[in-house]
């Protein structure tokens, strides 16, 4: 039996061994946390969205994040210390604009197919991770947003994705718990929504229970392939280094990837793209009844909403170029507790939890699934604001890659 590494235990790490070990390979997975998906792929949007699949390199979104630089509370936040890495991520940023319509629709095709991979995952598994099938509801509050908003729908549908377009009065049919007037909305109905992290979690006990082995609290040094095999140079905690030697190794590392590509000699530019989210407590009765059931993606303040189970709503969204930073601002979480206060007002804001992660994002804003120059290491990774979405599509095109390679 060939044996693979995995590095890193995120949901891109977990399905990659999940795959792997369904086509019949010995998977040990490294994770330097002490669980798995409690760094990025933990409190996430929440949206499976083949709806999001837009790509950000578009003239018209550049030049309103410009008029948003000087607001400390506008969706995206740089940081202006310059330094190499986010200098030449943003010049290949610019330069994908050229590829912004082929670009959209391919996340859109690989959202679509990523819907039937993860059907297929639940269904051998038997995970549970409060997903719901409510639809993702897009809404428009200036007829210049809604008109981009038409634009977009002809990519989304040349890459495969049927939705519908409403008037104000349908937004609020199918949304009622949005105080909001909106002037229009888009709604895809065959969209959903789940907790990442409990799927992540779940998936990966199940995993552990089909003979996945997964090293955990392990900081892995270094990736090398010495004669043809990898060796994997780790740490676990407070312990001494030790190597073990594998046939092949994938990089499922998130934003750590850039690190390791750096030492392999590869260039995969994966910048740490900040984000952050609020969970709101729906303790009782009245909360969960004027908690939003649809999950919402306000176009304008660019943030997103999900029904997590019967008691937890979250909310989530602005971008932030800063570096390896994860530090909690006021400032960046006011703007997703003001959201909920102006838009659904019956909701409770006292108990919220807040969280920051770092999304994985590469400038053409596509995952990486790619053979490394070094033999038989490969990547999965690099899925920015999308991995959620796109993980599951993903670990099978590296499950295909690796079968098709002679390890
Ligand atoms: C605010 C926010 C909202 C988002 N909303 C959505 C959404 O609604 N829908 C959606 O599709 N996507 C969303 N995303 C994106 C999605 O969450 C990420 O793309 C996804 O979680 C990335 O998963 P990953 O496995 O690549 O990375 P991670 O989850 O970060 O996993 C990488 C793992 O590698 C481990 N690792 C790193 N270095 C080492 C090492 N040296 N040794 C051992 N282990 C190592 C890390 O500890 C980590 O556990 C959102 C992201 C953010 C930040």
């Amino acid at each position: 039996m060939k044996t693979i590494a995995i590095i890193g235990a995120g949901v891109t790490g977990v399905t990659t061994a999940w795959v792997l070990n369904q086509l019949g390979y010995k998977v040990t997975v490294f994770e330097k946390q002490r669980y798995p998906s409690v760094v990025t792929s933990y409190a996430n949007g929440g949206q499976i969205s083949a709806s999001n699949a837009e790509v950000w390199n578009h003239f018209g979104t550049i030049l309103k994040a410009a008029s948003w630089l000087l607001k400390k509370d506008a969706p995206l936040k740089i940081n202006y210390f310059p330094d190499w890495h986010k200098v030449s991520w943003a010049c290949q940023f610019l330069m994908q604009t050229a590829h912004y319509k082929k670009n959209t629709i391919e996340t859109t095709r690989m959202a679509i197919e990523s819907r039937h991979q993860m059907k297929k995952i639940m269904d051998a598994s038997g995970i549970e991770f409060d997903k719901s099938d409510c639809g993702i509801l897009h809404v428009y509050n200036s007829q210049k947003e809604f008109e981009h908003a038409h634009k977009v729908n002809e990519l989304l549908a040349a890459g495969g994705l049927q939705r519908q377009r409403l008037t104000s009065n349908e937004v609020s049919e199918i949304e009622p718990n949005l105080r909001k007037k909106f002037i229009g909305g888009y709604y895809t109905k065959t969209d959903s929504t789940g907790d990442i992290h409990k799927f992540t979690y779940n998936l990966a006990e199940v995993a552990k229970s089909k003979g996945v082995e997964f090293r955990l609290w392990t900081d892995v040094t270094n990736v090398q392939t010495i004669n043809g095999q990898v060796n994997i140079n780790f740490q676990p905690n407070q312990e001494e280094q030790q190597t073990d030697i594998f046939d092949g190794a994938v990089l499922c590392a998130g934003v750590a990837s850039h690190h390791f590509s750096q030492k392999l000699g590869d260039r995969v530019n994966i910048y740490p793209v900040k984000g952050y989210s609020i969970t709101i407590p729906l303790s009782d009765t009245k909360a969960q009844e004027n908690a939003p059931n649809v999950s919402l993606l306000d176009d304008e303040a660019k943030i997103v909403t999900s029904r997590l189970g019967v008691d937890r709503f979250r909310v989530a969204g602005t971008a932030e170029i800063a570096g390896y930073n994860l530090d909690i601002e006021d400032a960046r979480i006011t703007p997703l507790k003001k959201w909920v206060e102006q838009n659904c007002s019956e909701l409770p804001t006292k108990d919220l939890c807040p969280w920051a992660g770092l999304r994985p994002m590469r400038p053409n804003m596509l995952p990486l699934v790619a053979r490394s120059k070094k033999p038989n290491i490969f990547y999965n990774t690099g899925h920015g604001h999308l991995g959620w979405t796109l993980a599951c599509y993903t670990a099978n095109m590296v499950g295909e890659l690796i079968q098709n390679t002679e390890l």
